[in-house]
């Protein structure tokens, strides 16, 4: 049994020594100087910055705060999501065709594992990395979503009684999954490096990198055909449930890529010698490579057209959004020309129109979740 007054009889414990942070060192960790200097806004770096990490105001970003605000309006629980339809269909054994079931389980075998690959990555590795308390402030709600959408993964999978295993181990298992999460683990992996310290030019390329390789291409990119695939059942009046919880996974993570492109180019601003021209050819590269990983995943998926989508379309629709990626982070486009075959993705992510869609829920949410005093 804990006793409160032991504090009195025993020895204090000696802190362990602060672990520095390369040319900024200043992870949040130091000391606490009695009298110090209250902190300026020009004093606020988002790397390598040398002031005071634990002090949330002045905003600096006041972009990172509103999204944090953003995302905490939109919370949502998986739970809440009626998955009755979805297990009639799924075991009604003329329900689906064997197209469509390798569809629902190759999305809950990708996501499963990256949404776990991009929450160990923020935690990890870019975290401590991004000296700065209000985007610190959102990719802490950030890595609480990742959860979320983990925790959905598991409720879709054991509301269908799926094989768990099977779907929790297809990354070691089909190549074509395995292959979006072996491209993206040695960004978490170079970062996780116990010697590693951002403060040169060349460790501050290998942080932006890695914040490329996961907000870009695998929130940005790799996400899009099982979001399209899982988007266009609700369209058809199928597995209605797992499609409500993809639309609330995607309204999340277009948040997190948006904010992760605030990220880079803020990085980009305050560090304009990151951005060579061997780097800007060196990330084109591999955001090529994504594109090339995710139609693999699109033709593995749909060895024949199904729902009304094939694969061609997703050459199309890549590149399309491979392209937007690209102008969002000053890069040139790759693929010039190419068309959008999905516009109503588009109408999905439309702010004003997703607010409408969820709305109701939100406020049934904001309202159930208020403390009653009586
Ligand atoms: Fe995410």
């Amino acid at each position: 049994m804990l006793r409160w007054d032991e504090g009195n009889t025993v020895t204090k414990p000696v802190p362990p020594p602060v672990v520095m942070n390369g040319a900024g060192g200043a992870v949040g960790v130091e000391d606490v100087e009695m009298g110090a200097s209250r902190i300026r806004v020009d004093d606020k770096k988002i790397i390598n910055c040398r002031a005071d990490l634990n002090q949330l105001v002045p905003f600096k970003y006041t972009w990172a705060w509103d999204k944090y605000l953003a995302a905490c309006s939109n919370h949502w629980m998986p739970q809440e999501i009626n998955m009755s339809a979805d297990i009639a269909l799924w075991k009604d054994l003329h329900g689906l065709t064997p197209d469509e079931r390798v569809i629902v389980k190759r999305s809950l075998g990708y996501f499963s594992t990256a949404d776990s690959l991009v929450a160990n990555n923020l935690v990890l590795a870019v975290y401590r990395h991004i000296t700065n308390p209000e985007c610190r402030q959102y990719l802490l709600r950030q890595a609480f979503e990742e959860a979320l959408h983990t925790h959905a993964y598991q409720y879709v999978i054991q509301s269908l009684g799926m094989d768990e295993a099977e779907v929790f181990n297809m990354y070691r298992e089909i190549p074509s999954v395995h292959d979006k999460a072996a491209f993206a683990l040695p960004f978490t992996q170079e970062l996780c490096d116990p010697d590693f310290k951002t403060g040169a030019p060349q460790s501050d390329q290998r942080l932006l990198r890695n914040l490329i390789g996961f907000y870009v291409i695998t929130e940005g990119i790799f996400f899009y055909v099982g979001f399209v695939q899982m988007l266009s059942f609700g369209r058809r009046n199928k597995m209605v449930g797992a499609s409500e919880q993809f639309q609330y996974i995607l309204r999340d993570e277009s948040m997190h890529m948006n904010f992760g492109i605030d990220v880079i180019n803020q990085i980009k601003l305050e560090n304009p010698h990151l951005w060579t021209p061997a780097f800007q050819q060196e990330i084109a590269a591999l955001i090529r490579q994504g594109v090339e990983l995710e139609y693999r995943y699109a033709l593995d998926t749909m060895p024949r057209g199904v729902l009304g989508l094939n694969a061609a379309m997703f050459g199309d629709y890549l590149k399309f959004i491979a392209n937007r990626r690209c102008a969002q982070i000053g890069l040139a486009e790759q693929y010039p020309g190419a068309a959008n075959p999905f516009p109503w993705m588009s109408e999905v992510l439309d702010l004003h129109k997703e607010k409408n869609f969820f709305e109701t829920r939100v406020i049934e949410y904001q309202s159930g979740g208020a403390l009653s005093w009586d």
